[in-house]
């Protein structure tokens, strides 16, 4: 075994190039290998986005590049995001009026956001990191194609200028201690995987699909006095909700907001058969919209940018042995209405490296003669002890995640018009405001700006939940109660009589 551990990173998206920065930081020996071409080189346009994409990173995602021990790497990043203090709903009234109704993520009005993120500037941003590390190589334009996490190694084919003799891609071959997939949804690294490790895999297409469109920022002549340039709220993520599908945007740093449609599969072939449709459809269902995005670049956006599916994906156990662990998409790619696909692969990293560094300690402990820690290799069996704790500990985490996001898909896009559902953040609003030694919070709170386990906030809100409906049943059926009660009294003699004709005992 080499001095020094050598960890392979598959896939250098988000979660790949910060699991690589986790590693160079505790002396491994990195090395990156990715699909695609360097992003930072100019017209790179990342897999299945365009350039522009916004996403929105909270506490999860913050906390994992806080923990990533890179002294200005947080700054860095989140210098250009955009706070989002809540949802602002849009729709029309009865009467035909246009509205916009904001719901606060913090009913206390303490500043809680999520925050818009340029996805492509983050993996730059993390990328710049890399590069810098002398213990850390990038390998661009090169697949995995193979790999035997027995023997350790595997085959690359390498995309780059250097070609075989046959005219076909070369390949290479690589050995590792460890490798890391974080190759995202269609992992390859996963999928080899399964050929050595009993993995449970479940996966399930959504019917809908989404598309990419794009609200400008104002035209610089008609700024605000205060040289507003974002058409709507820049503080908020804007949700027209449509029943059975919904547009929503969020805000990028230049004035723009990154939009998108999700619409079931028929709608969109009957939109794409006739996309002089769209903007009357837009119209109907999104009021408001058609002032923000002239019609033609709704066309046109919808006729240009690719029509994507969603996948879900669950699977377990995420390691094989001591050499290989998938995280990101790759072990759990969700829908992303909630917002917490990359934040949740972020966490995986975080998560996983603080199960290393603890099996390290532990071996420490019982190895007080090796000196220059940081940089000897973990054992096999501790490594491998480590990564079966890793899959036990996350597995349930990621499955209720996964829920949560195909649950939140209904709430984004109908329940937020229901009264049910305000009634319902209404007192759930109101016991976090009025009784806060109770620790009570909405699910939405705990997923967004708190490091608790998704599978523990999932028990912790169906108790809430059950709590809420005992107390306002109480608070109906008590007055009730009482009023008969009283009225009982009064009347029992006519009461009782009426009653017992009823039954038929007079
Ligand atoms: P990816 O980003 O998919 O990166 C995987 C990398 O591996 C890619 O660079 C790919 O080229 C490379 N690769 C693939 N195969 C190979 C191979 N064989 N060899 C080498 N390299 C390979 N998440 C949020 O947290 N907040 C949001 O607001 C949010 N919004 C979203 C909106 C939409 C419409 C969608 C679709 C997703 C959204 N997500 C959001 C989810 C988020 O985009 C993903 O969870 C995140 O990108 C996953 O990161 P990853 O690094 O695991 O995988």
């Amino acid at each position: 075994m080499s001095v020094t551990q050598k960890t392979v990173v598959v896939g250098a998206g988000p979660v790949g190039s910060l699991a690589a920065l986790f590693a160079a930081q505790r002396g491994h020996e990195v090395e990156v290998y990715e699909l695609r071409p360097d992003l930072r080189n100019p017209g790179t346009i990342p897999l299945n986005f365009t350039k522009s994409i916004n996403l929105a990173i909270s506490e999860r995602g913050i906390n994992a590049m806080r923990s990533a021990g890179h002294p200005s790497l947080l700054k860095t990043v989140m210098t250009g995001t955009i706070p989002m203090r809540g949802r602002m709903i849009h729709g029309k009234s009865p009467l035909g009026d246009l509205y916009e109704h904001a719901q606060d993520y913090d009913a206390k009005g303490r500043i809680k956001a999520i925050y818009a993120i340029d996805r492509s500037g983050l993996n730059e941003k993390l990328l710049n990191v890399l590069d810098s590390m002398p213990n850390v190589k990038l390998f661009f334009n090169h697949k995995l194609t193979g790999a035997d996490f027995r023997a350790r190694r595997a085959w690359f084919e390498a995309r780059d200028v250097d070609v075989s003799p046959n005219g076909r891609p070369r390949e290479i071959e690589i050995s590792f201690d460890l490798m890391i997939g974080a190759d995202g949804a269609h992992s390859a690294v996963r999928y080899h995987m399964m050929k050595f490790t009993r993995m449970d895999y479940q996966q399930e297409y959504i019917d809908t699909l989404w598309c990419e469109f794009r609200i400008e920022p104002q035209e610089a002549l008609s700024h605000g006095e205060n040289g507003a340039k974002f058409q709507i709220s820049q503080n908020h993520l804007h949700i027209w909700p449509g029943r059975d599908f919904m547009f929503i945007a969020i805000p990028s740093e230049d004035g723009s907001f990154t939009s998108t449609l999700f619409l079931p599969s028929k709608q969109f072939a009957e939109l794409e058969n006739n996309p002089a449709q769209l903007p009357s459809f837009f119209d109907q269902n999104f009021p408001g919209v058609t002032d923000l995005i002239p019609r033609e670049s709704l066309i046109s956006s919808f006729q240009s940018n690719p029509h994507l599916p969603l996948i879900s994906l669950k699977c377990r156990p995420y390691h094989y042995s001591s050499s290989g662990v998938i995280v990101g998409d790759a072990a759990h790619a969700m829908v992303p209405f909630y917002g917490q696909g990359m934040n949740a692969g972020m966490e995986d990293v975080r998560i996983l490296f603080s199960i290393f560094d603890k099996h390290n300690e532990m071996l420490e402990n019982s190895n007080s003669l090796v000196e220059g820690h940081k940089s000897s290799p973990m054992s096999m069996s501790s490594r491998a002890e480590a990564l079966a704790e890793y899959s036990d500990i996350r597995a349930p985490d990621a499955y209720a995640i996964n829920e949560l996001a195909l649950q939140n898909y209904v709430e984004m896009r109908s329940s937020v018009l229901s009264m049910r559902y305000r009634l319902r953040k209404f007192l759930e609003e109101f016991m976090s405001v009025n009784f806060p030694n109770f620790g009570w919070q909405t699910k939405y709170s705990r997923v967004s700006f708190s490091n608790q386990g998704y599978s523990d906030i999932v028990r912790q809100s169906d108790h809430q939940g059950r709590i809420l409906m005992r107390v306002f049943a109480a608070c109906i059926t008590g007055p009730v109660a009482t009023a008969f009660l009283i009225f009982g009294y009064r009347y029992r003699k006519p009461l009782l009589s009426t009653a017992a004709g009823i039954l038929g005992l007079n």
